[in-house]
């Protein structure tokens, strides 16, 4: 499955879920399950001999593609969510959204210090989520290896507040 089949596989969804906002649709990706397994495996391939122990997908689409990424580095998952969802002590770290804030949590034992742990999520927009993820991460004392994401739109220039930890897109949109 070759990056243009899976970009393809990518809907615009103008005005959703609000207006202006052009939406990116991964659903025919999941859909597909050559498309699916490509593109797990161009996400992890970058990352496949760094000895990952855990990999950390951010909810809700990060889940999907975070879990088979943990499953074939032979690595743990580890759920990054919003408040109220996980029931033991958790870490939080707040982030700028174009309105107002947002929380994303862990569990305080989600990693160890010291281990190796790789980040993913469907989409690298602004990148305060993926910022703010790597804030909590580090916080537990966790080496943060990568960030490997299916779509990075870079006219949004996420990539800048990404402080030293290297990210991996498999499509890029430049188009805004
Ligand atoms: P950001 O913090 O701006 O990088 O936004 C990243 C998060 O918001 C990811 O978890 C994405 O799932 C979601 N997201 C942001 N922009 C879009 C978009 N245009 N289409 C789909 N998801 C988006």
């Amino acid at each position: 499955m070759t990056e243009a089949a899976i970009r393809a596989l990518i809907r615009d969804v103008p005005d959703f879920p609000t207006a202006g906002i052009i939406y990116k649709d991964i659903t025919p990706v999941l859909a597909d399950h050559a498309a699916f397994d490509g593109a797990v495996e161009a996400m992890l391939a970058p990352f496949r001999d760094l000895a990952i122990s855990k990999v950390a997908g951010i909810e809700a689409r990060g889940f999907m593609f975070a879990a088979p990424v943990a499953a074939r580095l032979g690595a743990g998952f580890v759920p990054v969510r919003k408040p109220g969802k996980l029931p033991r002590q958790v870490v939080e770290q707040e982030y700028d959204l174009e309105y107002g804030t947002d929380v994303l949590q862990i569990h305080a034992d989600a990693a160890a210090p010291g281990e190796r742990v790789l980040i993913v999520d469907d989409v690298l927009a602004t990148g305060g989520t993926a910022a703010a993820t790597i804030e909590l991460l580090r916080h537990v004392g966790a080496d943060v290896v990568g960030l490997t994401v299916l779509l990075e739109l870079e006219f949004l220039h996420g990539r800048q507040r990404i402080d030293g930890v290297p990210v991996h897109s498999v499509v890029r949109d430049g188009s805004g």
